[in-house]
Parts: structure tokens; sequence; C-alpha cells
């Protein structure tokens, strides 16, 4: 659709569940004694629980390398096995065809996820069946729409980690087995994981890693690198009397912030302090 921000959020394929061939396998496994049941990417490879932090840096650097690849995406946002990609709503690539769109991100994603691999998991090469990626591409009509979108992603991400911080210190460090500490969280509120957490084994949540409480947004940072030196507020300082922005002024600055370096920071992008720090990012 024209004139609309476009979301391609892409998504780790049977990193943990199992689908309906790999249950059919296992059936086999159990009458014939014959293992064809690909184990899950988070099992083979051994990922803590809940949060494995060299997997997500692996995530986050695969996001950063397309994103450099690709100027188009504005910004990204990143959490377990996803990555969520924001186009401009005046982008113009493959004249915003979404499969065109879609299967670009997810196979080039894919392939840097797969050449990274051995720096985050030195000794833990790939082997088949390799890790593969869904995608697909939503629009949002106005910048309020897309921040919404972008809140729903976080909030997910803060929900999801306190659960699992919580389920996983009853397992791992309260002993009780996964039956247990499902059912000592069912109906539990924010309030009740964060006491359990704290009164049974002295975690305060708040001092948890931020990539685990916040997940990761990737932008092009345009006052850290600035070939001339000079960054944006000094150049605004030393423009005397405001002017208006010729149209090539403004597709020059459009070049400039593209070649801007990508960062990876873990921030609240709920609230407006982030976006409104950087005007840049939604413009
Ligand atoms: P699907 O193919 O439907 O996406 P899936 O098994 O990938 O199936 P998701 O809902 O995407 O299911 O969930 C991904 C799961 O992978 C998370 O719930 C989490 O358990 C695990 N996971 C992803 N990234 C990490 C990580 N960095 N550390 C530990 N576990 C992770
Ligand atoms: P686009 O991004 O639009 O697909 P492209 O440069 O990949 O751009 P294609 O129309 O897909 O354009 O054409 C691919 C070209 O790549 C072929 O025309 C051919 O010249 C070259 N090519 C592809 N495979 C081979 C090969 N195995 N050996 C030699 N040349 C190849
Ligand atoms: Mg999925
Ligand atoms: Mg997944
Ligand atoms: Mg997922
Ligand atoms: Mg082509
Ligand atoms: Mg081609």
């Amino acid at each position: 659709m024209p004139n609309t921000w476009i979301v391609v959020r892409i998504d780790g394929r049977g990193f943990t569940k199992y689908d309906f061939l790999d249950l059919l396998c296992i059936l086999l496994h159990i009458i014939f004694c014959e293992d064809l049941t690909p184990p899950r990417l988070c099992t083979k490879y051994d990922f803590a629980k809940p949060n494995d932090k060299k997997a997500l840096d692996l995530m986050n650097n695969a996001a950063k390398a397309i994103m450099t690849e690709l100027p188009d995406i504005a910004v990204g946002y990143g959490v377990s096995d996803e990555y969520s990609f924001v186009f401009h709503k005046t982008c113009t690539l493959f004249d915003r065809r979404a499969s065109k769109l879609v299967s670009t991100i997810v196979s080039s994603f894919t392939a840097y996820y797969v050449h990274l691999w051995t720096s985050h998991f030195p000794e833990d090469p790939l082997t088949p069946p390799l890790p593969s990626f869904d995608g697909r591409a939503v629009c949002y009509p106005s910048v309020q729409n897309l921040r919404d979108y972008m809140s729903w992603r976080q909030v997910d991400c803060h929900i999801n980690n306190l659960f699992n911080t919580t389920f996983w210190a009853l397992v791992q460090l309260g002993g009780q087995d996964t039956k247990e500490a499902e059912k000592a969280l069912a109906g539990t509120f924010a309030k009740d994981k964060n006491e359990i957490l704290f009164s049974q084994f002295g975690i305060n949540y708040n001092n948890e890693p931020e990539m685990f409480k916040k997940g990761s947004v990737a932008y092009r940072d345009y006052e850290l690198v600035e070939p001339g030196g000079q960054n944006l507020e000094k150049e605004v300082d030393d423009i005397a009397e405001p002017v208006v922005q010729s149209k090539t002024q403004a597709e020059k600055d459009r070049k400039k912030r593209g070649k801007a370096m990508v960062v990876v920071e873990h921030l609240d992008i709920i609230k407006d302090d982030f976006w409104e720090r950087r005007p840049w990012l939604l413009s």
C-alpha cells in the first residue's frame, strides 16, 4: 500500500517447537526405533535458558549487517528469534512489492545468520538441518500505528522475559520440575513474579541484563558517524538563520543518514524519549 510504514518481521523457524511433520517423525521413531526427528536449533546448540546471549548477539549482528546493506530500513527491533525491520513510508525499494521485500530480507538475514554463526559459536559449527526464518510484511498507516506496533513487540519481550526468568529460576535454582513451575506461575501478576524472584532467589529483576528485559533496537546513529568530523548539533549551531531545506539538500541528508553507522542498543522504545531524541529515524 502506498504511503504506509512497512514492517517486515522475520522469525526463526522451529527454534523450539515441533511441527506436524516432526511429530510424525517422533511417532515413526517410537514404532521403528529410527530417529528421523531433526533436533530443535536451541536444543541442538545448547542455547542457555531462558536467554542465550551469544544467540541474541548473533541475531543483532545479522540485523546490523542487513541494515548496513539496505539503507531503506529505518529501524529494527529484535527479541528472541525474531526481528522487525521498518521501511519508511516513502520507500520505493522494489516498487514496494511485498514478496520482493519479504523474500530479500528473509534470505539476506538467513545468509548473514549462517555466515556469522562461527564467530558466535566457534566450538559448535552448524550442520544440517540449517537455521531458517519465515517472514511477513504488514503496513501501518501512521507513525502512531507504527509506534504502537513497536511498543507491542517490546511489551511482549518484557512479559515473556519476566515469565521465563521466573520459570527457569524455579526450575534451575528452585529444583522444581517444569510442570510444578508452570503451576506455581499460573495466574500470577508481574508483581508476584518479581516477589518470587526476590524472596526465593535474591534476584532483583531490575538488575537483569537490559538486552533480555528490553530486546534490541537497531538504528543509524546519525551523530556518531559524520565523515567530516562534524556532528549534527554542531551543524545546526552554525546556521545563523533558519533556512528552508531544498529538495536536493533533503536528498543529501537522506544519503548521509544512509551512510551512518548502524548501532544496536537496549532502550525503552515505548516512551517518547527514544524517538524524540532521534528525530531522523521516522522523519
Ligand atoms: P516457529 O517456527 O513457529 O517460530 P519456534 O520454536 O521458533 O517455532 P517461537 O514462538 O518463535 O517458536 O519461539 C522461539 C523460542 O526460541 C523462544 O520461545 C525461546 O524459547 C527460544 N529462543 C530464541 N532465541 C533464544 C535465545 N537467544 N536464547 C534462548 N532461547 C531462545
Ligand atoms: P536482480 O537483482 O534484478 O535479479 P541480477 O543481476 O541478478 O539482478 P538477473 O536477471 O537475475 O539479474 O540475471 C542474473 C545474471 O547473472 C545472468 O544474466 C547471468 O549473466 C549471471 N549469472 C547467473 N548465474 C550465472 C552463472 N552460473 N554463470 C555465469 N553467469 C551467471
Ligand atoms: Mg514463527
Ligand atoms: Mg520462531
Ligand atoms: Mg519467535
Ligand atoms: Mg531478480
Ligand atoms: Mg538475479
